[in-house]
C-alpha cells in the first residue's frame, strides 16, 4: 500500500498524473489530507473511480486516542495515539500564551538509552513514518478544538535517527496548503548526532535546534548519555558552531538539573565557558523522576541560574507543566504497556 500520507504535494502530482487526472487533482487530494480526513470515500470533490483507486492502493488510518488526559493545574493535554500497526505513541499540547504547542514523538520508543529517560527503557520498536508525525499534531488539534501554532519534536525518540522521515514531516506540516507552522515555530531537539546536526544544518532551516547537553564534561555527559562516549562533548560543541555558522540560528541548550551529577559551581562554570565559544541559550529543565531511574531532581538550580547568568550566559527555567498527567515523555506509553502486559497475564492464568 501506497503511504499517501507522507508525500509531498510533487510526488502526489506525480502519482496522479501518472494515474491520468488533471493536474489540479493533487492539490485537493492534499488538501483533504492536510485537514484530516480519515477516508476517501468522504473526499466529495473527487471523481468515484479515483476515490475508488485511492482506497484499493493507498493506505490511511486516523490514529486512535488510546488514552486522553487533561491536567486540571495548567491544561496540558496528553494523547496517547495507537497507530495502525498497534504500536503506541504520545503526544503532549501545552498551552501557552504565545500559542498552542504540539511536542511530538518521531520514533516508536528510543536507542539512545539516556540513563534518565523513560522513553528508552524498551529500546526503539520502530522509526514512524512522516504521516504519523504529522497525524499528531493534526489528530491533537481536531480532538482538542485547539488551534496548534508551534510544534516541538521532543517526544519519544531521538529525530536525526530517523532523519529522512522527520525532514519529510518538517517540509509537510510548513505547507502552505497544509497546517502552514512556519519553521520558526518549529524545535527539534537531539541528543548530540553530530552527523545528523551537519546534515541538517546544510538545509538551512529555520527551526530552532535544541541540544540535550546535561553536561559540561565528557566524563558526566558520558555517564548520562552513552552516545557521549563516542562523540565527546568538545566535537559536539563544534558540530552546533558550524550548524549556527551555517544557518545563523543559535541554538537552544537543554539541561536536566540532576542532584548531585551536573549541578555543581564547578559545572556551571565549565558550561559558561562552554556557551562563550558557541551562541546559544541554555534551558534548564527540572528533572522529571523516572521511577526506573535512581536520579533525582537538584535542589540547586537557582543558584545554578544565576552563576551562569553572571558568567553572560542567557538562561530560561522550563516550567513545569502537566506535572499531575505523567507529561513528561515515554511515562504514559511505558503505564499503558505495562497495564496491557498485567491483563494479558491476567487473561492466560
Ligand atoms: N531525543 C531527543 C528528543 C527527545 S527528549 C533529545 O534527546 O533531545 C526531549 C528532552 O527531554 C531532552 O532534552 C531529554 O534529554 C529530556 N528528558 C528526558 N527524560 C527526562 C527527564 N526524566 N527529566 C527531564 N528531562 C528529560
Amino acid at each position: 500500500m501506497i503511504d499517501i500520507k507522507s508525500m509531498d504535494l510533487e510526488e502526489l502530482s506525480r502519482m496522479l498524473e501518472e494515474w491520468g487526472e488533471p493536474a489540479f487533482r493533487a492539490g485537493q487530494v492534499f488538501s483533504w489530507l492536510h485537514r484530516g480526513a480519515v477516508s476517501f470515500e468522504q473526499m466529495s470533490n473527487l471523481p468515484r473511480p479515483l476515490r475508488l483507486r485511492l482506497v484499493q492502493e493507498c493506505a490511511l488510518a486516523a490514529p486512535q486516542a488510546a488514552r486522553r488526559q487533561v491536567s486540571e493545574r495548567d491544561g496540558t493535554r496528553k494523547y496517547l495515539w495507537r497507530l495502525a500497526d498497534g504500536n503506541c505513541v504520545e503526544t503532549v499540547l501545552m498551552r501557552y500564551r504565545h500559542g498552542n504547542t504540539v511536542c511530538i514523538s518521531s520514533q516508536v520508543g528510543c536507542r539512545m538509552g539516556c540513563a534518565f529517560c523513560a522513553s528508552t527503557l524498551g529500546g526503539r520498536v520502530r522509526n514512524l513514518t512522516a504521516g504519523e508525525m504529522l497525524d499528531q499534531v493534526l489528530f491533537t488539534q481536531l480532538d482538542s478544538g485547539l488551534p496548534v501554532s508551534n510544534v516541538v519534536l521532543m517526544g519519544i525518540g531521538e529525530p536525526l535517527d530517523n532523519f529522512d522521515a522527520v525532514l519529510r514531516f518538517l517540509r509537510l506540516v510548513n505547507h502552505p496548503m497544509g497546517m502552514h507552522i512556519g519553521m520558526r515555530h518549529i524545535s527539534l531537539s537531539t541528543c548530540g548526532l553530530v552527523e545528523g546536526i551537519d546534515k541538517l544544518a546544510a538545509y538551512g532551516l529555520q527551526l530552532t535546534l535544541s541540544v540535550s547537553l546535561h553536561a559540561p564534561d565528557d566524563a558526566t555527559r558520558s555517564r548520562l548519555m552513552p552516545v557521549n562516549r563516542q562523540v565527546g562533548v568538545a566535537s559536539l560543541m563544534a558540530a552546533c558552531r558550524r550548524y549556527f555558522e551555517k544557518t545563523g540560528r543559535r541554538i537552544s541548550f537543554e539541561y536536566a538539573m540532576i542532584d548531585g551529577v551536573n549541578d555543581t559551581d564547578g559545572q556551571a562554570d565549565q558550561l559558561a565557558r562552554l556557551l562563550r565559544e558557541t551562541p546559544g541559550h541554555v534551558n534548564l529543565i527540572p528533572l522529571n523522576h523516572v521511577k526506573e531511574s535512581p536520579w533525582r531532581p537538584s535542589r540547586r538550580t537557582a543558584r545554578f541560574q544565576k552563576r551562569l547568568e553572571s558568567c553572560g550566559v542567557t538562561v530560561t527555567v522550563r516550567r513545569r507543566l502537566g506535572g499531575d498527567i505523567d507529561a513528561s515523555c515515554g511515562q504514559l506509553r511505558r503505564r499503558a504497556l505495562a497495564e496491557q502486559d498485567a491483563s494479558e497475564g491476567n487473561d492466560a492464568k
